[in-house]
């Protein structure tokens, strides 16, 4: 478990400025949704969160340590991406061992904690099969116990559920929701889904431009929306 604190955080790449100074102090266990449309920087902003790009200014901190240079590896920190990039020639189990014995885990801890996440995500009996032989949801859900295995003191997801079809991305939203708050792990979600971060967030971060116009739990950035632009973008239907 973790706190985060993004401190005025800048991103330019070349001359072109992205993100603005985004300021938020993110509480253990929380789970954070940063919403806005294609090209406002939700990704890059997570992106310097796992480490993955440089933060031109500002400072990020991780549990009150500085983490602005430290590699992602070091970062204690687990990211499920859009396109679940599992490996296809490895089975399930395989995928989700994978990350640990990179790491170094010990063989027995690597089966226990695989049967773990395996149990809790209902992949029991897929353990042995390749990626292309499960479905969107299934292959989501391996993606997610690649995360879990690790034990990450915190969460990172962008647009996880993007590629599934509207009734299964309530249901794996319903999941991923249950599960964060079951284990307690801290989560920073990106989605350009307005409905998505509504259910989700216990605070949302509105970004419009490269710029946190409101940062809120739901109702009340729905209620007292704090720029026209938020008022527009949470107000409208998906
Ligand atoms: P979002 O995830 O909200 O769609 P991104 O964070 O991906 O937005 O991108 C924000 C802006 O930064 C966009 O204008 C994008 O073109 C630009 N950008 C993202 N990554 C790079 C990069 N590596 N080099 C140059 N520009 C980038
Ligand atoms: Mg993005």
């Amino acid at each position: 478990m973790a706190t985060i604190k993004l401190d005025n955080i800048k991103k330019s790449f070349g001359k072109t400025d992205v993100i603005h100074g985004v300021d938020i102090d993110i509480k253990d266990g929380e789970f954070i949704v940063i919403v806005g449309p294609s090209g406002c920087g939700k990704s890059t902003l997570l992106r310097m969160v796992a480490g993955l790009e440089t933060v031109t200014s500002g400072e990020i901190q991780i549990d009150g340590a500085r983490v602005n240079d430290d590699e992602p590896m070091d970062r204690d920190i687990a990211m499920v991406f859009q396109n679940y990039a599992l490996y296809p020639h490895m089975s399930v189990e395989e995928n989700m061992a994978y990350g640990l014995k990179i790491a170094k885990t010990p063989k027995d801890e690597i089966t226990a904690r695989v049967a773990e996440a395996a149990r809790m995500l209902q992949l029991e009996p897929y353990l042995k099969r390749k990626p292309r032989e499960l479905s969107g949801g299934q292959r989501q859900r391996v993606a997610m116990g690649r995360a879990i295995v690790r034990k990450p003191k915190v969460f990172l997801f962008d647009e996880p559920l993007s590629n599934l079809d509207a009734k299964l991305r309530v249901q794996m939203r319903l999941e991923i929701k249950e599960l964060q708050s079951r284990l307690g792990i801290t989560a920073l979600y990106v989605t350009h889904d307005q409905v998505e971060a509504m259910t989700l967030a216990d605070r949302m971060i509105v970004m419009n431009g490269g710029v946190a116009d409101q940062i809120g739990a739901p109702l009340d950035v729905y209620s007292n929306p704090k720029t026209e632009f938020v008022a527009g973008f949470i107000g409208s239907p998906a």
